[in-house]
């Protein structure tokens, strides 16, 4: 039998898949080894690595790849020719993902051992050493807070049991975590800005509520999301798909807020103000976005606030969060039409139902709040060492922030510009801080164990 001419570009195609998907796999299996010698140097050493080898990173990558091998052998050249396309399709955009994933890591290696004297790579960089070499620290601080914020809401037998090692890269992006590999992607404008690090806490949220819905089942956490997809499908007109990733990132922002408050002072800040425009009104984005508009979201988080009783053990935390939904909420009396602020306030009143209802099941599953005791402590911080855990430095950076605010709205422009000087000094220590708990705490702990696991697998 002969192949149609139709068909020869197409297999031509299919080829073209295979080969350049192998050599993903060969790469990804160089910089593994990279990353291995890397931290197998210092652990054979003795000494605190750059970073803890991310054993998950690597078995997640692997796993992708070998299964995209397998989709791309298993195309069948008879086939229509349509679902042929589709598939390459589909091939491509995931050859892409993976391909701009391997190139993150590859980044980050070098970013990560510059200026240690692990390896020469500053003098192939642009990035001066020096300034490598201080970033290092940024790396280190966020993994310390990333596994104080998974350990807080997984727990230490989940760390234990999934081996779990944390992994940050810096890069273009925004705040944005793999639920699978477990990669913590920060956008470099923020590398030195450890208050907006706050963010990270809704990040990992998302891993524990993809490991109570898939791996573990937490029954409680998956008939609340059964629960709430009805009426959001049912008064917004969502698809299915939809409503029930807007109520994972409800349920991302809730987790966030409980464990880490200050997850609300940073999406303030960091989440657009809703307006609507002519063309594209309120309903109709609602019904394709990933995320609930601004306001719904901030007001699920500020009820965690209530609950937990923050907002009436800090003036000042309750003075912020009150002004800023205000903020919001004139922004939107002259932004939305009135069939659209009903929209807004359904959508926000069922918002606060969720929230009140996932804290009610918090208490029965790994996650461990922020309490006003734990928010005390962490005030105290702002007048003695900074002896705290990660996600307690990064609420204390707002705390500082916060107060702030409120005392330079009685100062003039020029009192006001140095106590922001004296700031830039405080969020370096809070970097130190963070970067010493990694040292102490974290690497030491975690390494000897990794270290076993790998000798198996390289
Ligand atoms: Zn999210």
């Amino acid at each position: 039998m002969f192949v149609s001419e139709i068909r020869l570009p197409i297999m031509e195609r299919s080829e073209t898949f295979r080969s350049a998907i192998s050599l993903l796999l060969s790469t990804l299996k160089n910089l593994k080894r990279n990353y291995w010698s890397v931290y197998s140097y210092y652990a054979s050493e003795g000494r605190c690595p750059p970073f803890l080898y991310p054993t998950m990173v690597f078995q997640s990558l692997e796993n992708f790849c070998s299964d995209l091998l397998n989709r791309a052998n298993q195309v069948d050249p008879g086939a229509r020719l349509d679902s042929i396309i589709s598939e390459h399709g589909e091939l491509e955009r995931d050859r892409t993902a993976l391909l701009a994933e391997i190139t993150r890591l590859s980044s980050s290696l070098s970013q990560r051992i510059a200026g240690t004297g692990a390896m020469n790579v500053a003098q192939t960089h642009s990035i001066s050493q020096l300034e490598q070499g201080t970033s290092i620290k940024s790396y280190q601080a966020v993994d310390a807070l990333s596994f104080d914020l998974v350990e807080r809401m997984l727990g230490s037998a989940w760390i234990r049991e999934n081996k779990y090692v944390p992994f940050s890269v810096f890069d273009l992006f925004d705040y944005q975590i793999d639920p699978k590999s477990f990669i913590a992607c920060i956008p470099y404008h923020d590398s030195f800005r450890a208050r907006f690090w706050a963010i990270m806490a809704h990040e990992l949220a998302h891993v524990f509520v993809y490991e109570s819905t898939q791996a573990t089942r937490n029954i409680e956490i998956i008939s609340l999301l059964w629960d709430f997809t009805e009426p959001l499908v049912d008064e917004f007109s969502m698809d299915f798909t939809t409503a029930s990733r807007q109520l994972t990132e409800l349920f991302s922002d809730i987790i966030g807020t409980y464990v880490c408050p200050a997850t609300f002072v940073t999406s303030t800040v960091k989440l657009p103000y809703s307006t609507e425009s002519d063309v594209d009104p309120l309903i109709s984005r609602i019904q394709r976005s990933t995320h609930p508009p601004t306001d719904c979201r901030l007001a699920a988080m500020k009820e965690v606030l209530e609950g937990n009783g923050l907002l009436y053990a800090d003036s000042v935390l309750d003075d912020y969060v009150d002004s800023s939904l205000k903020l919001f909420c004139r922004k939107n009396l002259t932004g939305l039409t009135p069939s659209s602020q009903d929209v807004m306030e359904d959508y926000t009143e069922l918002a606060k139902l969720v929230s009140q209802s996932l804290l009610e099941v918090l208490p029965h599953t790994t996650v461990k709040p922020m309490t006003t005791s734990d928010w005390q402590m962490t005030r105290k911080g702002l007048f003695c060492e900074l002896d705290l855990p990660p996600t307690f430095l990064v609420n204390l950076a707002w705390i500082k922030r916060l107060e702030c605010i409120r005392r330079d709205s009685n100062h003039d422009f020029r009192a006001y510009s140095e106590s922001r000087k004296r700031e830039t000094q405080f969020l370096e220590n809070i970097i130190n801080s963070a970067q010493k708990y990694y040292t102490e705490r974290i690497a030491s702990r975690v390494s000897g164990d990794i270290y076993d696991l790998c000798i198996d697998s390289s």
